[in-house]
């Protein structure tokens, strides 16, 4: 292949260059096919170029691209009024990535503890949760190691065990403002938050006056069956942040919250790009389609299959549970494949991902078809019998 020293190496890629994407699928510059359960990591919600957002994209890009966010633009108003309609949230601000919309809830908290709680600024999170790659969204995440990686930390996200409430309870102090927590822990292998917990959660959080965060960057939008993953565990945060698939492709997240929360003073929040209505055109037409009842249901329904599918091919291979919600859902191997895996998947065809050595974690468009399930079921399998996987 061609030099890439020119880019950056963030991370190990595979010697392939990506042309083009359709629906379900995306095409290299040689031509070939892959069925792809990653889209971009649970971002093309649709798909790939699905044409309600590409035509939205085009109609967009050739009336207004961007006037400054120190002036309203429609599509902005629209999603705004369209994600506090579906949510019960009050204002939004718009953002440009995951991280950038977690910074602006830990800005805001921040905030509420000066002008309500005493200058209380310390915001529990959780051991292996995932936030973002800045610096106080890697402070606020529990990925091991990360706390040493581009010491010093932000300071003040002390961490609590997941699902564990009494861990969260030794954590409150005076300092303590918030709590922010993942629905479902995305990076850390599709783990769910139970549900006794979640009502422990709620409880200690009313009874001690701390703002509740939800991270919905990766369960938010549909990936779960449920337009928001905290409806489903009957969370009633203050804050949420909303990121990945809202924008059906392009860079946009959002910040929402109740409005006895919205305390931000002019000039304490902004951004060049913020809520421009390039993106939130895009996100508009997206979460118009995403965010109605009838599209929920069939994402639950589709995830049936494919759940039913990956249990069956589990059950005859001697691998573990399958979790996760709609279509965020992990495939435990019960061994250190999952590399391997990715790889010759890759090489057959159907782009997987992993983000533990044991687990696999499938992300695929959220208007997937029957066809395509089958078929990537069907390479899984193709891929698994050339592996030659024995029980563990
Ligand atoms: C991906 C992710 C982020 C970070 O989003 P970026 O757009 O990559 O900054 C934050 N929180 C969760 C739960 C995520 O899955």
């Amino acid at each position: 292949m061609e030099s890439t020293d020119s880019l950056m190496a963030i991370t190990p890629r595979p010697e392939l260059v990506f042309a083009r994407g359709e629906g379900g699928w995306l095409f290299d510059e040689r031509g070939q096919r892959y069925l792809d359960w990653v889209q971009g990591w649970a971002v093309n919600c649709l798909g790939h170029s699905p044409a309600i957002v590409a035509d939205a994209i085009a109609a967009q890009a050739a009336t207004l691209i961007n006037p400054s966010p120190s002036f309203y633009n429609r599509p902005a108003l629209e999603l705004a009024k369209l994600l506090t309609a579906k949510s019960a949230f009050d204002q939004v601000f718009f953002a440009n990535s995951g991280a950038e919309a977690n910074e602006g809830a830990i800005k805001l908290a921040r905030k509420w503890g000066q002008k309500h709680k005493g200058g209380a600024y310390e915001i529990i999170t959780f051991a292996d949760a995932f936030h973002g790659r800045t610096l106080a969204t890697m402070s606020a995440c529990g990925k091991p190691g990360w706390d040493r990686l581009f010491a010093p930390q932000v300071e003040g996200f002390p961490k609590a065990r997941f699902n564990d409430i009494a861990s969260v309870e030794a954590l409150v102090s005076e300092r303590t403002v918030a709590v922010m927590i993942e629905p479902i822990q995305g990076e850390a292998g599709v783990i769910p938050a139970r549900r006794a917990f979640a009502d422990a959660l709620q409880r200690l959080c009313r009874e001690r006056g701390l703002l509740l965060i939800v991270d919905e960057v990766q369960t938010g939008c549909g990936r779960t069956g449920m337009a928001f993953a905290h409806e489903a565990l009957g969370l009633e945060p203050d804050i949420m942040t909303l990121g990945k698939g809202l924008g059906g492709g392009l860079p946009l997240s959002a910040l929402l919250a109740k409005k006895e929360v919205c305390c931000f003073d002019y000039g304490d929040q902004g951004g060049t790009f913020c809520g421009n209505p390039l993106a939130c055109a895009a996100g508009l037409a997206a979460m118009r389609a995403v965010l109605d009842e009838d599209f929920l249901a069939a994402v639950r329904a589709r995830s049936e299959t494919l759940r039913a599918g990956l249990s069956r091919l589990s059950a005859s291979r001697g691998f573990g549970e399958v979790r996760g919600s709609g279509l965020l859902l992990a495939l435990d191997l019960k061994r250190e494949v999952a590399a391997e895996l990715v790889s010759r998947a890759r090489d057959a065809g159907l782009l997987l991902n992993a983000p533990r050595p044991h687990l696999l974690r499938l992300m695929p468009a959220l208007n997937i078809s029957d066809a395509e399930i089958a078929e990537g079921l069907a390479l899984l399998e193709r891929v698994l019998d050339g592996m030659a996987l024995k029980a563990a």
